[in-house]
Parts: C-alpha cells; sequence; structure tokens
C-alpha cells in the first residue's frame, strides 16, 4: 500500500466528492477550484506523471480524455471547457499521480498561460 493521496482517494481512505468510478479512472471535485467548476480525471493505477507514461498506458490515458465530455457535461461544463496536465518540475506539478483538470464555468476562461518571456 502506498501512501499516494490520489491512490488514497481512489481506495476510499480519504474522502473526496466523486463524481465518477469505474473499474480503471474516477473523476473528483478537486479540494482548491481556480474555476467555478474544476475536477480531475485520474487513473487507478498510480502513474506519477506523464514523465511515467509510455504506449502500456495508452488504454487508461485514452479513457481518461475519452470520458471528459460526458463528465464535463454533467457538471453543466455544455459549451466547452480547458483541459490541463501538468508534468514534472518545469509543468509545476503538485500532486505527483498523474490526473487531467477539467476547467470551465459559465464565462470563458483567461488565456492559457500569461507570456513570460520574450521570444527570440
Ligand atoms: P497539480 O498541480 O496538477 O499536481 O494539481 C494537484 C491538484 O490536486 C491541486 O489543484 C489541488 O488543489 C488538488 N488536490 C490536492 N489534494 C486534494 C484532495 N485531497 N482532494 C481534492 N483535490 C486535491
Ligand atoms: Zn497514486
Amino acid at each position: 500500500m502506498n501512501d499516494c493521496i490520489f491512490c488514497r482517494i481512489a481506495r476510499g481512505e480519504i474522502p473526496a466528492k466523486k463524481i465518477y468510478e469505474d473499474e480503471e479512472i474516477f473523476a473528483f471535485h478537486d479540494i482548491n477550484p481556480i474555476a467555478p467548476v474544476h475536477f480531475m480525471i485520474v487513473p487507478k493505477l498510480h502513474i506519477a506523471s506523464l514523465m511515467e507514461a509510455d504506449m502500456s498506458h495508452q488504454m487508461v490515458l485514452g479513457r481518461m480524455l475519452a470520458k471528459a465530455n460526458e463528465l464535463a457535461r454533467g457538471q453543466g461544463l455544455t459549451e466547452g471547457f480547458r483541459t490541463i496536465i501538468n508534468t514534472g518540475r518545469i509543468g509545476h506539478q503538485e500532486v505527483y499521480h498523474l490526473h487531467v483538470h477539467i476547467l470551465g464555468g459559465p464565462e470563458p476562461l483567461g488565456s492559457m498561460l500569461k507570456r513570460n518571456f520574450s521570444a527570440g
């Protein structure tokens, strides 16, 4: 048994506002939302990040994205949403169990990232 926080949520050891669960993936609301709707789709298998993912994970990775539309609509996101996967130190990943953020609300979200470098 590992003590990864998302593995513990998957096992039901830590409470979370789950909105979906099947044999391979689950989804729950982010505890610290940065948009009116903010949930995450997570594989039950502990994959630390996209840096640890490979072709052996293609089924579960596809499942996560293939479910996004249905789950987003279920949360009222009928006009679009943003998906984010933060990866590693540069990607500012905080929880090292792969997850897809789904973000949305009644108004368009801001631009994807603030431009904080000068090109060329
Ligand atoms: P990331 O920076 O992509 O690794 O995002 C990790 C996310 O997990 C953050 O948005 C946190 O608010 C969220 N988070 C951390 N702990 C919990 C928890 N126990 N329940 C729900 N969301 C959590
Ligand atoms: Zn884990």
